[in-house]
């Protein structure tokens, strides 16, 4: 199996995991909240972008116009909030969810050593003991996978290299 579709099962399985014993889990469909809230520009490995390349050809010219737009405002933008530029903000949803970077998929259920958790949400119930029973996934362990996934670029590089290919 290659090692990008084992890294998303292992991630799965915890996720998982965290699911079962906790069915109000609070990410799900709708909670957009993460999506308008990046840290910064999202660094993506050469697996994932390509994987998300799959993705984005499956879109149609006018959401592709949209995304473009929204990237290159991106590439610009020098404070926070950064809004990932793939979301369909009208709708909420994500328009690439399949083929989704590791980070959004981690998020929410695993924590980094000594940043604490990602989510406020999320990070306000562990502040109350909400969530003491709840065994987090490891994302020091995520990130030595990812190191091992090819070149890592920010995803308006990604793109842009992307468009001037595909055009
Ligand atoms: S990580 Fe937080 S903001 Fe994102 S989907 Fe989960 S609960 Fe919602
Ligand atoms: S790629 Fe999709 S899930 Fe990830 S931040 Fe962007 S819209 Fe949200």
């Amino acid at each position: 199996m290659p090692a990008l579709s084992s890294l998303h099962l292992d991630i799965e399985n915890r996720v998982q995991s965290i699911r079962e014993n906790r069915p109000d889990w609070l990410c799900s469909k709708g909670c957009d909240h993460c999506c308008h809230h990046l840290a910064e520009i999202p660094t993506l490995s050469a697996a994932e972008w390509h994987l998300l390349a799959q993705g984005l050809a499956t879109l149609s010219p006018q959401q592709l116009q949209s995304i473009s737009q929204r990237m290159a405002a991106l590439a610009e933008q020098a404070t926070r909030p950064f809004v990932c530029p793939l979301l369909d903000q009208a709708s909420g949803a994500c328009p690439v969810y399949a083929q989704r970077p590791v980070a959004c998929r981690t998020y929410g259920f695993y924590v980094q050593r000594d940043l604490g958790l990602y989510c406020h949400d999320i990070e306000s119930l562990v502040a109350k003991g909400e969530l003491a029973e709840v065994v987090w996934g490891n994302h020091d362990s995520i990130d030595q996978r990812l190191r091992g996934l090819g070149e890592s670029r920010p995803l308006t590089e990604w793109f842009t290299t992307w468009e001037q290919v595909s055009r």
